[in-house]
C-alpha cells in the first residue's frame, strides 16, 4: 500500500486524537434519544411529587418546585439545542448540556440526601433514595460518550445521600453510604470502558470514511498535474450537467499540445511530467469558474467551462493559446509549446457529457488534420467527413493490391530553353465507384493512419521504373510526407527502389515541405545525409506556405526551392508576392539553387515569374500531370522538334 494511505491510519494511533475525531459525534449522543430525557425527568419529577404528597412537608413542597423547574427548563434547552444543532459549536453544546444535567442531578441528590437526614417517612425515603440512584445509573450508561457528564451525574446524584447516611450514622445508612461510594466506584469504571468501545467504533468508522474518500479522490485525480482523469472527468461531467441552469451555455475544450512526444524523447520523462504540470497549472489559472480540468491519456487536457455566448469561447481559445505558447523552461532550455484545439458547445452541439466529448474529439481531430496549432468548432459537417474518412481510410489499403492508384507526371519546364528538365511523380487514385480521388484528401487520410509508408515506397519505386526509361538528362521529383521519413528504414526503403529500378541516385530529386526542417530531428537529418551522400537531390517544395525561415533553406543541402503557386496564380499575388519570389529567385541564384514557379496557368504568369527570376516553372500551362506513356511521348516530341531545328 502507498505510505500516504497510512498516514491517516497513523495518526488514529494515539487515543487523545481518536477522542478528539470522535468528539463531534459523542456530543451528539447527548441529544440522540430525547425520549429517554423525557422519562427520566417525568419519573423523577413524579416520584418527588409523590414523596411531597405523602409526607407533606415545606421542605419537600419546595425540593419538588426545584426539580421541576429544574427539569423543565433542561428539557426545553436540550430541544432547542438539538434542534439548532448547526448554530452551535459542540463546545457549546456540550457545557449547556453539562449544566442542565449537573443541576438536574444536583436537586435529585439533594432531595434524596435530605429525605435521608431529615427522617423522613421510611416509604418516601425509599421512594426518594431509588429514584436518586435510578437516575444515576441510568444516566451514566445513557451519557457515557461524555464520561465525564455520566460521573458527575452520578455522583451529584448519590453522594448528599451518602454524606447523609454516614452522618446519621447508624448501620442500615452507613452501608447504604458504602454502597453508593462503591457504586459510584464502579459505574466510573463501567462508564469509561463504555466510552473506550463508542470512541474507538466512531473514530474507525471515521477512518473508514475519511479513507474512502482519499480512496475515491485518487481513483479521480491525475497523479502528474492534480487535474481529474477521465474518471474524474465523467463524473465532474454529470455532476456539472445535473445542477445545469437551462440556459448556460457551456464550452468544452479538448486541447492537444502539438508533438508533445518530442519532448519527451529529447528531455525525458521527469521534464515531460512537469511540463504538463506547468500546463495544468496554467489552464486552471485561466479557467472561469466552476470549471473543470482535466489530464486525459498523455498530452490531452480538456477545459469545461461557463460561457456566455459563442464569442466568450472564442476568447477563451485564444487564451489557452497564448497561455500554452509562454516559453517555459526545460532543463535550462527554452521551450515553447503549441496545441490544437476542439470546441464543443452545449446546447448547440450537444446536451449531455458523450455527445459533447465526439464533438470536440471530432473538432480536435479537424484541427490537427488541418496543420495544427489551431482551434476549430465542431460543425455538423464534420461527422459526414469522418465518415467518409473512414471510408477512404480502410479503402486505401486494398487500393493498392486492387491496382486503383497510379502514377502520373508533371513536366517542370526550364523557362530561358522551355526544354523539360524533369517530371514531379504525382499520385493518382481512380476509385471503381468514388470516381478519381485527390491526393489533397487522400494524402492525408493515408498520413494519419501510417499507410504513407508502404504508399509512398510504392511510389518512389513506380517513379523510379518509368524514370530510368527516360534519356539520362531528365530527372524524376517524388513528394515525401515527413512521416515517410521519420519511419524506420526510410532511406533504406528509397535506396533499394533506385537499386531495383536501375535508376542513378543523381536522376532521383526528394521533395520536402518547411515543416520537416523546423522539427530539428536527428533522424531526418541523417536521412537526408544518407541519401545526399549517394546522389540524391532534395527540393524545398510548397516555399511560403509555412513559416517561411530562410535560414532553416541554408543549413539543409537544397538543389530546388518550390515557390508555392498561391504566389504565382493566387489570393496572394500582387506586389508583395513579386518582391518574394524576385528574393527567393536571388538568393537561389547565389547559392547555386534552381528556382520553380508552381501553378503556372498563363503566358502572362510565366513571363512574369522569368522576369523575377525564376529559372525553371511547372503548371498547366505547360501540361498537366500524365500518365507515364504520355510523358514519355512529350519527351519524345520535344527530341523530334529539337532535331529538326537542328537540322533547319
Ligand atoms: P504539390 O506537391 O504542390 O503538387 C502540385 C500540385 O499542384 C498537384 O496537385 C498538381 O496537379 C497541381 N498543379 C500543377 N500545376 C498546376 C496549375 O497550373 N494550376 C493548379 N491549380 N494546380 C496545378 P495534386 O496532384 O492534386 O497534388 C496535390 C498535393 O498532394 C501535392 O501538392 C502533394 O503535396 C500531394 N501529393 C501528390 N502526389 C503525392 C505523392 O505521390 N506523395 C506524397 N507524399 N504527396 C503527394
Ligand atoms: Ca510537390
Ligand atoms: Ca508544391
Amino acid at each position: 500500500m502507498p505510505s500516504f494511505l497510512l498516514r491517516p491510519m497513523r495518526s488514529f494511533a494515539g487515543s487523545d486524537d481518536r477522542a478528539e475525531r470522535a468528539h463531534e459525534p459523542l456530543v451528539a449522543s447527548l441529544y440522540s434519544q430525547p425520549g429517554t430525557m423525557v422519562i427520566g425527568t417525568v419519573t423523577t419529577v413524579g416520584a418527588t411529587w409523590a414523596a411531597a404528597r405523602v409526607a407533606d412537608t415545606d421542605w419537600l413542597w419546595i425540593a419538588f418546585a426545584v426539580v421541576a423547574i429544574v427539569g423543565a427548563g433542561r428539557l426545553a434547552l436540550t430541544v432547542l439545542l438539538r434542534r439548532e444543532s448547526a448554530y452551535f459549536e459542540p463546545e457549546t453544546r456540550e457545557f449547556a448540556y453539562k449544566v442542565g444535567a449537573f443541576a438536574f442531578a444536583l436537586v435529585l441528590g439533594l432531595t434524596s440526601g435530605g429525605a435521608v437526614w431529615f427522617d423522613a417517612d421510611s416509604g418516601v425515603e425509599l421512594l426518594l433514595v431509588a429514584n436518586a440512584i435510578g437516575y444515576g445509573i441510568g444516566v451514566s450508561a445513557r451519557n457515557a460518550g461524555r464520561p465525564s457528564i455520566a460521573i458527575g451525574q452520578l455522583a451529584l446524584v448519590c453522594v448528599p445521600t451518602a454524606l447523609a447516611g454516614l452522618l446519621v450514622g447508624d448501620l442500615v445508612h452507613v452501608v447504604l453510604a458504602i454502597n453508593l461510594i462503591l457504586l459510584i466506584a464502579a459505574m466510573i469504571s463501567i462508564a469509561r470502558s463504555i466510552f473506550g468501545v463508542l470512541r474507538d467504533a466512531l473514530a474507525s468508522a471515521e477512518t473508514s470514511r475519511t479513507l474512502a474518500e482519499r480512496m475515491q479522490h485518487l481513483a479521480r485525480t491525475d497523479v502528474v498535474t492534480g487535474l481529474s482523469n477521465r474518471a474524474g472527468l465523467n463524473n465532474g461531467l454529470v455532476e456539472t450537467m445535473a445542477t445545469l441552469d437551462p440556459d448556460t451555455c457551456l464550452a468544452l475544450f479538448w486541447i492537444d499540445l502539438d508533438r508533445f512526444k518530442d519532448v519527451n524523447d529529447l528531455h525525458g520523462h521527469p521534464a515531460g511530467d512537469k511540463v504538463l504540470a506547468e500546463i495544468a497549472g496554467r489552464l486552471r489559472g485561466l479557467a472561469p469558474r466552476p470549471a473543470t480540468l482535466a489530464r486525459f491519456a498523455g498530452d490531452e487536457f480538456i477545459v469545461v467551462a461557463p460561457v456566455a455566448d459563442r464569442a466568450a469561447a472564442e476568447r477563451l481559445a485564444s487564451e489557452i493559446h497564448c497561455e500554452i505558447m509562454r516559453p517555459q523552461r526545460v532543463n535550462d532550455e527554452r521551450l515553447e509549446l503549441r496545441a490544437s484545439l476542439g470546441v464543443a458547445m452545449l446546447p448547440d452541439h450537444g446536451t449531455d457529457a458523450d455527445t459533447l466529448m465526439r464533438a470536440a474529439d471530432l473538432a480536435l481531430y479537424h484541427a490537427k488534420v488541418g496543420g495544427r496549432s489551431q482551434t476549430r468548432f465542431f460543425e455538423r459537417q464534420m461527422t459526414r467527413d469522418l465518415a467518409r474518412r473512414r471510408e477512404i481510410e480502410t479503402e486505401l489499403r486494398s487500393a493498392l493490391q486492387r491496382d486503383e492508384l497510379s502514377i502520373f507526371f508533371q513536366p517542370i519546364v526550364d523557362l530561358e530553353t522551355a526544354r523539360i528538365r524533369s517530371f514531379e511523380a504525382l499520385v493518382r487514385w481512380f476509385h471503381p465507384e468514388k470516381g478519381e480521388l485527390l491526393p489533397d484528401e487522400f494524402i492525408p487520410i493515408a498520413e494519419e493512419s501510417g499507410v504513407i509508408v508502404t504508399l509512398g515506397n510504392w511510389i518512389t519505386m513506380q517513379a523510379a521504373r518509368v524514370a530510368a526509361t527516360w534519356p539520362d538528362d531528365i530527372t524524376v521529383a517524388v513528394n515525401l510526407s515527413p512521416m515517410q521519413i521519420r519511419a524506420p528504414g526510410a532511406a533504406l526503403g528509397i535506396r533499394n527502389a533506385l537499386r531495383e529500378a536501375g535508376l542513378d541516385p543523381r536522376r532521383l530529386e526528394l521533395e520536402v515541405t518547411e515543416a520537416l526542417f523546423l522539427e530539428d530531428n536527428p533522424t531526418t537529418a541523417a536521412f537526408i545525409e544518407e541519401l545526399t551522400e549517394i546522389g540524391v537531390r532534395f527540393a524545398l517544395d510548397d516555399f511560403g506556405t509555412g513559416y517561411s525561415s530562410l535560414g532553416s533553406i541554408n543549413s539543409f543541402p537544397l538543389s530546388k526551392i518550390k515557390v508555392d503557386r498561391s504566389f504565382v496564380s493566387g489570393a496572394k499575388v500582387g506586389r508583395k508576392s513579386d518582391a518574394i519570389i524576385r528574393a527567393v529567385a536571388e538568393m537561389g541564384s547565389t547559392l547555386g539553387m534552381g528556382v520553380v514557379a508552381e501553378g503556372l496557368e498563363t503566358v502572362e504568369q510565366v513571363n512574369a515569374v522569368r522576369a523575377a527570376g525564376c529559372n525553371l516553372g511547372q503548371g498547366y500551362y505547360f501540361s498537366r500531370a500524365v500518365p507515364d506513356y504520355l510523358a514519355t511521348m512529350l519527351l519524345a516530341q520535344e527530341r523530334e522538334a529539337q532535331l529538326r531545328q537542328a537540322n533547319d
